[in-house]
Protein backbone atom coordinates (compact mmCIF):
# COMPACT_ATOMS: atom_id res chain seq x y z
CA UNK A 1 0.00 0.00 0.00
CA UNK A 2 0.71 3.86 0.10
CA UNK A 3 3.29 4.86 2.56
CA UNK A 4 1.24 8.33 3.92
CA UNK A 5 3.30 8.68 6.68
CA UNK A 6 7.05 8.24 6.11
CA UNK A 7 7.10 6.39 9.08
CA UNK A 8 9.26 3.82 8.76
CA UNK A 9 7.81 2.03 11.89
CA UNK A 10 4.97 2.53 10.66
CA UNK A 11 3.31 3.54 13.77
CA UNK A 12 0.97 6.12 12.52
CA UNK A 13 -1.15 3.82 10.97
CA UNK A 14 -3.88 2.63 13.37
CA UNK A 15 -5.99 -0.48 12.39
CA UNK A 16 -8.30 -2.50 14.78
CA UNK A 17 -7.74 -5.58 15.33
CA UNK A 18 -10.57 -6.57 18.31
CA UNK A 19 -13.12 -7.82 16.50
CA UNK A 20 -11.39 -10.04 14.84
CA UNK A 21 -10.02 -11.33 18.71
CA UNK A 22 -13.62 -11.70 20.23
CA UNK A 23 -14.91 -13.78 17.13
CA UNK A 24 -11.88 -16.16 17.98
CA UNK A 25 -12.83 -16.32 21.69
CA UNK A 26 -16.26 -16.97 20.81
CA UNK A 27 -15.42 -19.96 18.18
CA UNK A 28 -15.61 -23.03 20.43
CA UNK A 29 -13.06 -24.45 18.18
CA UNK A 30 -10.08 -22.26 18.91
CA UNK A 31 -8.20 -21.95 21.81
CA UNK A 32 -6.84 -18.35 22.47
CA UNK A 33 -3.72 -17.77 24.22
CA UNK A 34 -2.58 -14.01 24.97
CA UNK A 35 1.04 -12.79 25.41
CA UNK A 36 2.02 -9.83 27.24
CA UNK A 37 4.98 -8.10 26.37
CA UNK A 38 7.07 -6.57 28.87
CA UNK A 39 6.53 -2.56 28.26
CA UNK A 40 2.79 -3.24 28.59
CA UNK A 41 2.94 -4.45 32.76
CA UNK A 42 4.44 -0.22 33.10
CA UNK A 43 1.40 1.08 31.21
CA UNK A 44 -1.78 -0.77 31.23
CA UNK A 45 -3.52 0.58 34.14
CA UNK A 46 -3.10 4.38 32.83
CA UNK A 47 -6.40 4.62 30.77
CA UNK A 48 -8.19 2.55 32.93
CA UNK A 49 -7.84 4.72 36.07
CA UNK A 50 -5.27 2.13 38.01
CA UNK A 51 -2.00 3.22 39.74
CA UNK A 52 1.07 1.60 38.73
CA UNK A 53 1.24 0.00 42.07
CA UNK A 54 -2.41 -1.42 41.28
CA UNK A 55 -1.68 -2.37 37.51
CA UNK A 56 0.28 -5.79 37.83
CA UNK A 57 1.25 -8.28 35.66
CA UNK A 58 -1.22 -10.67 37.40
CA UNK A 59 -4.07 -8.19 37.78
CA UNK A 60 -3.72 -7.80 34.33
CA UNK A 61 -3.91 -11.83 33.55
CA UNK A 62 -7.11 -11.75 35.91
CA UNK A 63 -8.72 -8.92 33.31
CA UNK A 64 -7.82 -10.80 30.42
CA UNK A 65 -9.22 -13.95 31.56
CA UNK A 66 -12.72 -11.93 32.45
CA UNK A 67 -12.61 -11.16 28.63
CA UNK A 68 -12.38 -14.65 27.61
CA UNK A 69 -8.99 -15.44 26.97
CA UNK A 70 -8.44 -18.92 27.89
CA UNK A 71 -4.50 -19.14 28.68
CA UNK A 72 -2.52 -15.82 29.28
CA UNK A 73 1.15 -16.09 29.32
CA UNK A 74 4.13 -13.84 29.32
CA UNK A 75 6.27 -12.42 26.49
CA UNK A 76 9.14 -12.61 29.09
CA UNK A 77 9.77 -16.01 28.63
CA UNK A 78 10.11 -15.66 25.37
CA UNK A 79 12.04 -12.27 26.11
CA UNK A 80 14.82 -15.24 27.92
CA UNK A 81 14.56 -17.21 25.07
CA UNK A 82 15.97 -14.49 22.80
CA UNK A 83 18.55 -13.94 25.09
CA UNK A 84 19.50 -17.31 24.74
CA UNK A 85 19.47 -17.15 21.04
CA UNK A 86 20.99 -14.03 20.08
CA UNK A 87 23.59 -14.03 23.04
CA UNK A 88 24.64 -17.58 21.51
CA UNK A 89 24.61 -16.34 17.78
CA UNK A 90 27.09 -13.34 19.20
CA UNK A 91 29.28 -15.75 20.62
CA UNK A 92 29.41 -17.86 18.19
CA UNK A 93 30.59 -14.86 15.82
CA UNK A 94 32.67 -13.40 18.39
CA UNK A 95 34.28 -16.88 18.74
CA UNK A 96 34.89 -17.66 14.50
CA UNK A 97 36.51 -13.99 14.23
CA UNK A 98 38.70 -14.53 16.78
CA UNK A 99 40.15 -17.70 15.21
CA UNK A 100 40.48 -15.42 12.07
CA UNK A 101 37.09 -17.69 10.86
CA UNK A 102 35.15 -14.26 10.23
CA UNK A 103 31.87 -14.75 7.87
CA UNK A 104 31.61 -11.71 5.25
CA UNK A 105 28.59 -10.00 7.15
CA UNK A 106 30.96 -7.56 9.24
CA UNK A 107 31.04 -5.79 12.80
CA UNK A 108 29.16 -5.12 14.75
CA UNK A 109 26.06 -7.13 14.93
CA UNK A 110 22.67 -5.58 15.65
CA UNK A 111 19.81 -6.71 17.53
CA UNK A 112 16.32 -7.58 15.54
CA UNK A 113 13.51 -7.48 17.97
CA UNK A 114 12.03 -4.48 17.12
CA UNK A 115 10.50 -3.93 13.71
CA UNK A 116 10.53 -0.55 13.50
CA UNK A 117 14.51 -0.81 13.40
CA UNK A 118 14.30 -3.76 11.05
CA UNK A 119 12.25 -1.90 8.68
CA UNK A 120 14.34 1.29 8.93
CA UNK A 121 17.67 -0.66 8.28
CA UNK A 122 15.79 -2.64 5.47
CA UNK A 123 14.34 0.87 3.73
CA UNK A 124 17.69 3.26 4.99
CA UNK A 125 21.04 1.26 5.20
CA UNK A 126 20.23 -2.03 3.33
CA UNK A 127 23.67 -2.39 3.17
CA UNK A 128 24.00 -3.30 7.16
CA UNK A 129 20.57 -5.77 6.63
CA UNK A 130 23.33 -8.57 7.10
CA UNK A 131 24.54 -7.31 10.13
CA UNK A 132 20.84 -8.16 11.97
CA UNK A 133 20.92 -10.92 14.41
CA UNK A 134 19.15 -13.76 12.62
CA UNK A 135 17.10 -13.95 15.76
CA UNK A 136 13.61 -13.63 15.57
CA UNK A 137 11.47 -10.87 18.07
CA UNK A 138 10.47 -12.56 21.64
CA UNK A 139 6.97 -11.71 19.95
CA UNK A 140 7.51 -13.76 16.93
CA UNK A 141 9.56 -16.45 19.14
CA UNK A 142 6.77 -17.48 21.47
CA UNK A 143 4.16 -17.99 18.26
CA UNK A 144 6.45 -20.28 17.09
CA UNK A 145 6.79 -22.26 20.41
CA UNK A 146 3.15 -21.78 21.76
CA UNK A 147 1.76 -23.72 17.99
CA UNK A 148 4.51 -26.33 18.19
CA UNK A 149 6.08 -27.17 21.82
CA UNK A 150 3.06 -25.82 23.63
CA UNK A 151 0.79 -27.80 21.51
CA UNK A 152 2.25 -31.11 21.99
CA UNK A 153 2.03 -30.24 25.79
CA UNK A 154 -1.63 -29.37 25.53
CA UNK A 155 -2.24 -32.37 23.03
CA UNK A 156 -4.28 -30.75 20.14
CA UNK A 157 -3.56 -29.69 16.78
CA UNK A 158 -1.42 -26.73 16.35
CA UNK A 159 -4.18 -25.17 14.44
CA UNK A 160 -7.07 -25.14 16.96
CA UNK A 161 -4.14 -22.27 18.86
CA UNK A 162 -5.41 -18.97 18.28
CA UNK A 163 -2.09 -16.82 19.58
CA UNK A 164 -3.05 -12.82 20.44
CA UNK A 165 -0.29 -10.69 21.49
CA UNK A 166 -0.55 -7.39 23.77
CA UNK A 167 1.99 -5.31 22.75
CA UNK A 168 3.22 -1.22 23.08
CA UNK A 169 3.31 -1.13 19.35
CA UNK A 170 1.77 -1.03 15.89
CA UNK A 171 4.87 -2.25 13.95
CA UNK A 172 4.44 -5.93 15.86
CA UNK A 173 1.20 -6.01 13.72
CA UNK A 174 3.24 -5.88 10.39
CA UNK A 175 5.64 -7.92 11.83
CA UNK A 176 3.07 -11.12 12.65
CA UNK A 177 1.53 -10.48 8.84
CA UNK A 178 5.27 -11.10 7.39
CA UNK A 179 5.57 -13.75 5.43
CA UNK A 180 8.36 -14.92 6.92
CA UNK A 181 7.03 -15.34 10.44
CA UNK A 182 4.52 -18.16 9.16
CA UNK A 183 4.93 -21.80 10.30
CA UNK A 184 5.66 -24.79 8.00
CA UNK A 185 1.96 -25.04 7.13
CA UNK A 186 1.51 -21.34 6.25
CA UNK A 187 -0.34 -19.90 9.49
CA UNK A 188 1.12 -17.27 11.07
CA UNK A 189 2.96 -18.11 14.60
CA UNK A 190 1.47 -15.15 15.79
CA UNK A 191 -2.55 -14.68 14.94
CA UNK A 192 -3.14 -11.05 16.20
CA UNK A 193 -1.01 -8.06 17.62
CA UNK A 194 -3.29 -6.04 19.27
CA UNK A 195 -1.71 -2.75 20.87
CA UNK A 196 -2.61 -1.35 24.50
CA UNK A 197 -4.94 0.53 23.36
CA UNK A 198 -7.00 -2.41 21.94
CA UNK A 199 -6.85 -4.49 24.71
CA UNK A 200 -8.08 -1.33 26.97
CA UNK A 201 -10.94 -1.26 24.20
CA UNK A 202 -11.68 -4.98 24.41
CA UNK A 203 -11.62 -4.94 28.79
CA UNK A 204 -13.95 -2.04 28.34
CA UNK A 205 -16.46 -3.74 25.53
CA UNK A 206 -16.71 -6.83 28.16
CA UNK A 207 -17.53 -4.81 30.91
CA UNK A 208 -14.57 -5.84 33.24
CA UNK A 209 -15.30 -3.91 36.29
CA UNK A 210 -11.60 -3.10 37.36
CA UNK A 211 -12.21 -2.59 41.18
CA UNK A 212 -12.96 -6.22 41.38
CA UNK A 213 -9.88 -7.44 39.49
CA UNK A 214 -7.26 -9.34 41.97
CA UNK A 215 -3.94 -10.87 41.44
CA UNK A 216 -4.00 -14.03 39.59
CA UNK A 217 -0.99 -16.19 38.53
CA UNK A 218 -0.15 -16.67 35.16
CA UNK A 219 -0.43 -19.84 33.30
CA UNK A 220 2.28 -22.12 32.94
CA UNK A 221 5.01 -23.23 31.12
CA UNK A 222 5.33 -19.98 29.20
CA UNK A 223 4.20 -17.59 31.63
CA UNK A 224 7.56 -17.09 33.31
CA UNK A 225 9.77 -14.75 32.78
CA UNK A 226 12.77 -13.73 34.75
CA UNK A 227 13.95 -10.21 35.76
CA UNK A 228 16.09 -10.08 32.18
CA UNK A 229 12.92 -10.79 29.93
CA UNK A 230 11.17 -8.02 32.00
CA UNK A 231 13.75 -5.41 31.33
CA UNK A 232 13.79 -5.74 27.74
CA UNK A 233 11.12 -2.98 27.48
CA UNK A 234 13.30 -0.74 28.29
CA UNK A 235 16.46 1.29 26.58
CA UNK A 236 19.48 -0.25 27.03
CA UNK A 237 17.74 -3.61 28.89
CA UNK A 238 18.22 -6.33 26.06
CA UNK A 239 21.79 -5.55 26.18
CA UNK A 240 21.86 -5.88 29.82
CA UNK A 241 20.23 -8.88 29.50
CA UNK A 242 22.53 -10.17 26.79
CA UNK A 243 25.60 -9.35 28.85
CA UNK A 244 24.93 -10.95 31.83
CA UNK A 245 24.12 -14.16 30.28
CA UNK A 246 27.04 -13.84 27.48
CA UNK A 247 29.14 -14.05 30.71
CA UNK A 248 27.82 -17.35 32.24
CA UNK A 249 27.96 -18.89 28.80
CA UNK A 250 31.33 -18.13 28.27
CA UNK A 251 32.40 -18.64 31.55
CA UNK A 252 29.96 -21.51 33.13
CA UNK A 253 29.33 -18.71 36.11
CA UNK A 254 27.10 -16.24 36.86
CA UNK A 255 27.92 -12.18 37.35
CA UNK A 256 26.63 -9.63 40.07
CA UNK A 257 22.89 -9.85 38.09
CA UNK A 258 23.88 -5.68 38.38
CA UNK A 259 27.69 -6.41 37.05
CA UNK A 260 27.19 -4.25 33.79
CA UNK A 261 24.91 -1.32 34.21
CA UNK A 262 26.55 0.69 31.90
CA UNK A 263 24.19 1.50 29.13
CA UNK A 264 21.30 2.44 31.41
CA UNK A 265 19.71 5.63 31.11
CA UNK A 266 17.49 7.86 28.43
CA UNK A 267 20.88 9.36 26.63
CA UNK A 268 19.96 8.87 23.41
CA UNK A 269 23.48 7.00 22.22
CA UNK A 270 25.15 4.85 24.83
CA UNK A 271 28.65 3.24 24.33
CA UNK A 272 30.28 0.80 26.83
CA UNK A 273 32.54 -1.80 27.01
CA UNK A 274 31.40 -5.29 28.82
CA UNK A 275 34.54 -6.90 30.34
CA UNK A 276 33.36 -10.70 30.02
CA UNK A 277 36.13 -12.36 32.17
CA UNK A 278 38.44 -10.65 30.22
CA UNK A 279 36.79 -10.88 26.98
CA UNK A 280 36.09 -6.88 25.70
CA UNK A 281 32.72 -6.93 24.18
CA UNK A 282 32.43 -2.99 22.76
CA UNK A 283 28.95 -2.61 22.81
CA UNK A 284 26.77 0.55 21.52
CA UNK A 285 22.52 1.04 22.61
CA UNK A 286 20.82 3.93 20.69
CA UNK A 287 16.65 4.49 20.83
CA UNK A 288 14.81 6.78 18.61
CA UNK A 289 15.53 6.55 15.08
CA UNK A 290 17.29 9.69 14.79
CA UNK A 291 19.76 8.73 16.94
CA UNK A 292 20.09 5.21 15.51
CA UNK A 293 20.63 7.24 11.85
CA UNK A 294 23.49 8.99 13.15
CA UNK A 295 25.18 6.01 15.22
CA UNK A 296 24.75 4.06 11.57
CA UNK A 297 26.41 6.71 9.48
CA UNK A 298 29.52 7.21 12.45
CA UNK A 299 29.93 2.98 11.68
CA UNK A 300 29.90 3.41 7.90
CA UNK A 301 32.07 6.27 8.10
CA UNK A 302 34.37 3.92 10.33
CA UNK A 303 34.23 6.69 12.99
CA UNK A 304 33.43 4.51 15.83
CA UNK A 305 34.08 0.58 16.44
CA UNK A 306 31.59 -2.00 17.99
CA UNK A 307 30.95 -5.51 18.26
CA UNK A 308 26.82 -5.69 19.73
CA UNK A 309 24.80 -3.00 18.87
CA UNK A 310 21.00 -2.53 20.58
CA UNK A 311 18.32 -0.16 19.02
CA UNK A 312 15.17 0.59 19.38
CA UNK A 313 12.86 2.37 17.15
CA UNK A 314 10.93 4.48 20.01
CA UNK A 315 12.36 7.00 22.58
CA UNK A 316 12.99 5.09 26.03
CA UNK A 317 12.39 1.44 23.78
CA UNK A 318 9.03 -0.13 23.63
CA UNK A 319 8.11 1.62 27.60
CA UNK A 320 7.17 4.43 24.75
CA UNK A 321 6.38 2.87 22.25
CA UNK A 322 3.50 3.61 19.62
CA UNK A 323 0.66 1.31 21.01
CA UNK A 324 0.65 2.75 24.51
CA UNK A 325 -2.03 4.84 26.16
CA UNK A 326 -1.31 8.53 25.01
CA UNK A 327 -1.91 11.23 27.43
CA UNK A 328 -1.30 14.59 24.77
CA UNK A 329 2.13 16.44 25.82
CA UNK A 330 3.10 14.01 28.39
CA UNK A 331 6.17 11.71 27.88
CA UNK A 332 6.13 8.69 30.43
CA UNK A 333 8.62 6.65 29.04
CA UNK A 334 11.08 7.38 31.73
CA UNK A 335 8.93 6.28 34.65
CA UNK A 336 7.41 3.43 33.12
CA UNK A 337 11.18 2.52 31.91
CA UNK A 338 11.43 2.74 36.27
CA UNK A 339 8.70 0.13 36.77
CA UNK A 340 10.59 -2.42 34.32
CA UNK A 341 14.46 -1.90 35.85
CA UNK A 342 12.78 -2.02 39.73
CA UNK A 343 10.49 -5.86 38.66
CA UNK A 344 14.22 -6.30 37.69
CA UNK A 345 15.60 -5.59 40.80
CA UNK A 346 13.17 -7.30 42.98
CA UNK A 347 13.10 -10.72 41.12
CA UNK A 348 14.15 -13.70 42.13
CA UNK A 349 15.85 -14.90 38.97
CA UNK A 350 17.45 -12.21 36.92
CA UNK A 351 19.43 -14.24 34.19
CA UNK A 352 17.24 -15.56 31.03
CA UNK A 353 19.34 -18.72 30.92
CA UNK A 354 17.88 -19.44 34.66
CA UNK A 355 14.22 -19.33 33.57
CA UNK A 356 13.30 -23.14 34.61
CA UNK A 357 10.55 -22.74 31.59
CA UNK A 358 13.03 -22.23 29.02
CA UNK A 359 15.47 -24.69 30.07
CA UNK A 360 12.94 -26.98 30.53
CA UNK A 361 11.73 -26.17 26.29
CA UNK A 362 15.43 -26.35 25.50
CA UNK A 363 15.72 -29.89 27.31
CA UNK A 364 12.25 -31.51 26.17
CA UNK A 365 12.17 -29.89 22.65
CA UNK A 366 14.43 -27.69 20.66
CA UNK A 367 18.02 -29.09 22.02
CA UNK A 368 19.61 -26.83 22.52
CA UNK A 369 20.54 -22.73 21.26
CA UNK A 370 20.57 -22.63 17.60
CA UNK A 371 19.82 -26.45 17.35
CA UNK A 372 18.85 -26.99 14.02
CA UNK A 373 15.29 -27.04 15.84
CA UNK A 374 16.08 -23.92 17.26
CA UNK A 375 17.05 -22.28 13.53
CA UNK A 376 14.20 -23.48 11.90
CA UNK A 377 11.78 -22.31 14.79
CA UNK A 378 13.32 -19.08 16.06
CA UNK A 379 15.24 -17.55 13.24
CA UNK A 380 14.46 -15.65 10.78
CA UNK A 381 15.72 -14.48 7.09
CA UNK A 382 15.62 -10.80 6.68
CA UNK A 383 15.82 -10.99 3.09
CA UNK A 384 12.64 -12.84 2.38
CA UNK A 385 10.34 -10.13 2.49
CA UNK A 386 10.84 -6.21 0.76
CA UNK A 387 10.11 -3.09 2.27
CA UNK A 388 7.19 -1.75 0.24
CA UNK A 389 7.85 1.46 -1.36
CA UNK A 390 11.64 0.30 -0.45
CA UNK A 391 13.54 3.31 -0.04
CA UNK A 392 10.78 5.60 -0.29
CA UNK A 393 9.48 4.53 3.47
FE1 LIG B 1 7.66 -1.44 18.70
FE2 LIG B 1 9.26 -1.38 20.82
FE3 LIG B 1 10.26 -1.06 18.40
FE4 LIG B 1 8.76 0.86 19.40
S1 LIG B 1 10.75 0.19 20.21
S2 LIG B 1 8.64 0.04 17.30
S3 LIG B 1 7.30 -0.34 20.61
S4 LIG B 1 9.29 -2.92 19.19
Amino acid sequence: GQCITHCPTGALRERDDTETVFDAIADPDKIVLVQIAPAVRSAWGEELGISREEATVERLACALRRVGFEYVFDTDFSADLTIMEEGSELLERLGKAAKGEGDSRGWPMFTSCCPGWVRFVKARYPEFVDRLSTSKSPQQMFGAIAKTYYAKVLGVEPERLFVVSVMPCTAKKAECALPSMMGEDGAPDVDVALTVREMVRMIRASHVSVDTLVEEPLDTPLGFGTGAGVIFGATGGVMEAAVRSAYYLVTGKNPDADFFTDVRGLEGWKEAVADIDGTKVRVAVAHGLGNAARLLDAIRDGRVRYDFVEVMACPGGCVGGGGQPIHDGCELAAERGQVLWSLDAKADIRFSHENPDVQACYREFLGAPLSPLAEELLHTDHHAWSMPNEGTC
